[in-house]
């Protein structure tokens, strides 16, 4: 019901600092209603990942998170943090249903995911077929047991194009995070039918119009080239614009849960994927024949009540 992400490459925080973010973040959703709650955090190339889940309200997983004191003085150059607030559609409401759900035990990949998968069924029976094993009822885990499964395929792929095809094979809504220790330090952000944004915040005085989006080039070879560390669909089609400065990125499926940190916001749209890596975010737009145009980033002036 509730996406929040945080990525920050901004200066060395404490695991408090982003925990407390994201459970703000959660906080700032609380009003549309939901019935559960979940995070992960993982530090500099996806160390440490903790993960949090709790049935109830958004105090009751900070009440977990506190109780469970998780080595909160840890400091880390860089967080990649999703978390959510559920409203159950297939499975009720437990701790194991709560999202991030993940790819296997090691948490290659995790998802949080707003909206319903109507083929879940066909992808669930063909991935059981495959040997993969389910411990949800969410329709959710599929999207993170296929991201592994097409990972298992094709070795080489970039993180784009990975997240492409598997939200090729979803029917349905949604809006989704991916994050994955397969591609550390790396956010990606895909939408259909379930609303995102995303808030960037420049700590230096860089303006923020100059994110670059591409049109997606349909290509046939899976073995992307590798362009500032990042692999991408497009990498070798127009430039990264956002120049790599320290910069925190902010995502999720309602405004509210992001102008207290920035009024700086990119919507996305349906089919978009939009990928954070490096301190830069990269937009591919599968809908915007004209290619590598510049996108200016919306100032929104919606007003907290507190
Ligand atoms: N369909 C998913 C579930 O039941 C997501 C529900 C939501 O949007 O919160 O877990």
């Amino acid at each position: 019901c509730g996406i929040f992400g945080y990525v920050n490459y901004s200066t060395e925080k404490d695991r408090r600092y982003i925990l407390n973010v994201l459970l703000n973040g959660l906080s700032r959703l609380e009003y549309r209603g939901y019935d559960s709650s979940g995070l992960l955090v993982d530090g500099d190339w996806g160390q440490d990942v903790l993960v949090f889940k709790e049935v109830g309200k958004v105090t009751k997983l900070r009440g977990l998170i506190e109780s469970s004191r998780p080595n909160m003085d840890k400091t880390f150059q860089t967080h990649v943090g999703i978390a959510h607030t559920r409203w159950a559609t297939h499975g009720p409401p437990s701790r194991v249903n709560c999202h991030p759900h993940r790819s296997d035990n090691t948490w290659e990949f995790a998802v949080v995911h707003n909206g319903i998968i109507t083929n879940y069924k066909e992808l669930r029976a063909s991935l059981l077929g495959e040997g993969y094993t389910f411990e949800t009822e969410t329709d959710t885990e599929c999207i993170s047991k296929l991201a592994k499964y097409i990972r298992n395929q094709h070795r080489e792929i970039g993180f784009v194009e990975l997240v492409k095809t598997v939200v090729g094979k979803l029917h349905g809504s949604f809006g989704i995070l991916v994050k994955s220790i397969s591609y550390p330090q790396e956010i990606i952000a895909a939408r259909k039918g379930s609303p995102l944004l995303i808030g960037v915040r420049l700590t230096n005085d860089i303006e923020a119009d100059v994110i670059h989006i591409e049109s997606v080039i349909k290509r046939d070879s899976l073995n992307m080239p590798l362009m500032n560390g990042c692999k991408s669909a497009s990498a070798s089609h127009g430039k990264y614009s956002l120049p790599p400065n320290p910069t925190e990125f902010f995502l999720s499926s309602d405004a509210s849960a992001i102008v207290e940190h920035t009024k700086q916001v990119i919507y996305l749209e349906d089919d978009d994927i939009a990928h954070i890596c490096g301190g830069q975010l990269n937009i591919v737009r599968s809908t915007n024949d004209k290619f590598g145009c510049t996108w200016k980033v919306q100032t929104i002036d919606l007003q907290l009540q507190d």
